[in-house]
C-alpha cells in the first residue's frame, strides 16, 4: 500500500460507473440480469479493482462480491448491488457499490485513519432468483433448501443450473462474523422525487418501510351475460372496481403522510365476456414505514368488507399473504451523514424513510445499517432513462466518504 494517503477523487468515481454502464449497455441504461454474461463481467471488473484498495477480493458460492482487509482496526461494511432489472437503469446499484469502492480508496491506506472500508457486491438485489438471496446468505438467514428452490422469473433456469453455468457451484458462501463490523453503509439513487423537487442533495435514510400484501376475494354469483337482468345480477367482477374506488376514496382519512397504496393484479373468474364473473380476486400492497399505520388500515379494509358482505350480493374475504416489518437504520449512523452533509454538501440533507426495499434491511437484522441517497432526476428508476445529475454523483460520494471516515473514528 503506498505511503501517501489518497485524495477523494470524484473523476474516479464518474469514470467506474461509466466502466460499468458500458457493461450490458441498453441505450442509456443497462440489461443485466443476475447471472448473465454482463453481471458476471461486472462482478469481476469490481473484484479486480478491490486490490486498489488493499482488499483481498473473493466472489462466493452464491455470487457475493467481498472485498476484506487486513489492516486493524474497525471494519465498516459498505456496499449494494451489481446486477440490475431487465432493461433498466445504471445507477441503480453500482453507485452504491462505486461509492463503497471509492471510500475504501481513500480511507484503507490513510495510515491516520484507524480501520479500513470492506466492500460488498450483493447478489441478485433485484429479485430475478428470489428475494435478497445474496444479503440473506451472508446474514445467514438463506437455506440451501431456499436455493434449491429458487428459480429465475425469466426463464426455466433453475439458480443451482445458473450458479452451475458461471462456474459458483461448490464454492463456499460468505457469512458474516460476529462483532467484525461496526455497522453497514449502503448508498442508493432515491428513486422518488423528493430530494430534487426540494434542491437537496443527501436523503439521511430513518427507515426502510414494510411492505404488507393482501389477497381480497370476492364471491358472487356466475351467470348468462345476455339474460340475467341486471337488477338481479351478483357481479364479483362490479364489487371488485367498486371496491378499488372505496379504497382510494376512504384511505387518505386514516393512512400516514407517506403510506402509498397499489392494486397490482386482478382477477375475474371465469374471465370472459359473455359470463357474469361469479369469483373475483385482487392482490393489494401497502408499504408504510410504522406498523400502527398499517394495523389501522388493515382494519378499514376488513370493516369495508364486511360492510359489502352485509348488503348481500357478494361477499368479500381479506386474506393477509405477506407481512413486512420496517427496518429501522441506526440512529449514530444517520447523525453521520448528516454532519458529513453539513460539511460537505451545504447542509442540504433530510430525513426521510425509504420507500423501496434494499440490502441495508437484511444487513440491519445483524449489525446497525445505514443509508443515504442522492436526487434521481425527474424521480425515475427501474428505467433505462434513470439518471442523477454528475454534480450530485459527486457530491453524493464525498458525503459518502467522509461519513465513513466520521464512524471509523468513533
Ligand atoms: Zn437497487
Amino acid at each position: 500500500m503506498p505511503d501517501q494517503p489518497s485524495q477523494f477523487d470524484g473523476a474516479r468515481v464518474l469514470a467506474d460507473l461509466h466502466a460499468l454502464r458500458g457493461i450490458g449497455a441498453y441505450k442509456t441504461g443497462v440489461h443485466k440480469p443476475t447471472f448473465s454474461e454482463a453481471h458476471m463481467r461486472s462482478l469481476a471488473w469490481l473484484a479486480e479493482r478491490l486490490p486498489e484498495a488493499g482488499l483481498a477480493a473473493e466472489i462466493d458460492g452464491i455470487g457475493n462480491v467481498l472485498g476484506t482487509s487486513a489492516k486493524s482496526g474497525p471494519k465498516l461494511l459498505a456496499g449494494s448491488h451489481l446486477e440490475s432489472q431487465n432493461y433498466a437503469g445504471w445507477l441503480d446499484g453500482p453507485l452504491g457499490v462505486v461509492y463503497a469502492l471509492e471510500a475504501a480508496r481513500v480511507l484503507n491506506p490513510d495510515p491516520k485513519v484507524g480501520g479500513a472500508v470492506e466492500v460488498a457486491s450483493w447478489c441478485d438485489e433485484e429479485g430475478h432468483f428470489g428475494s435478497f438471496l445474496g444479503s440473506r446468505s451472508y446474514v445467514g438467514a438463506l437455506t440451501e433448501a431456499d436455493i434449491d428452490a429458487a428459480r429465475d422469473r425469466n426463464s426455466p433456469r433453475s439458480m443451482r443450473d445458473a450458479l452451475r453455468e458461471v462456474g459458483l457451484a461448490g464454492r463456499p458462501r460468505a457469512r458474516a462474523m460476529r462483532g467484525r463490523h461496526i455497522g453497514y453503509l449502503e448508498a442508493h439513487i432515491e428513486q422518488g422525487e423528493t430530494l430534487e423537487s426540494s434542491g437537496l442533495a443527501i436523503g439521511v435514510v430513518t427507515s426502510i418501510v414494510g411492505i404488507w400484501q393482501y389477497k381480497i376475494s370476492f364471491e358472487g354469483e356466475q351467470n348468462h351475460a345476455g339474460t340475467t337482468r341486471m337488477a338481479i345480477r351478483r357481479d364479483a367482477g362490479l364489487a371488485l372496481a367498486r371496491f378499488c374506488v372505496e379504497i382510494d376514496d376512504r384511505f387518505p382519512g386514516a393512512c400516514g403522510p407517506r403510506t402509498v397504496w397499489t392494486t397490482g393484479q386482478i382477477t375475474l373468474d371465469p374471465g370472459a365476456p359473455s359470463i357474469i364473473p361469479g369469483h373475483a380476486e385482487m392482490l393489494f400492497q401497502i408499504r408504510d414505514a410504522d406498523p400502527a399505520v398499517i394495523a389501522r388500515l388493515e382494519d378499514l379494509l376488513r370493516s369495508m368488507a364486511a360492510d359489502v358482505t352485509a348488503q348481500g350480493r357478494c361477499s368479500v374475504a381479506v386474506e393477509c399473504i405477506r407481512t413486512g416489518a420496517p427496518a429501522l437504520m441506526d440512529g449514530a449512523i444517520q447523525e453521520a451523514i448528516e454532519t458529513a452533509s453539513a460539511d460537505f454538501a451545504g447542509g442540504r440533507s433530510i430525513r426521510m424513510p425509504s420507500g423501496a426495499g434494499h440490502d441495508a434491511q437484511i444487513l440491519a437484522t445483524i449489525m446497525p445499517a445505514g443509508m443515504l441517497f442522492v436526487p434521481s432526476i425527474g424521480g425515475i428508476s427501474h428505467h433505462w432513462t434513470e439518471n442523477t445529475a454528475d454534480a450530485d454523483i459527486v457530491t453524493g460520494a464525498r458525503v459518502f466518504v467522509e461519513t465513513c471516515r466520521r464512524l471509523l473514528a468513533r
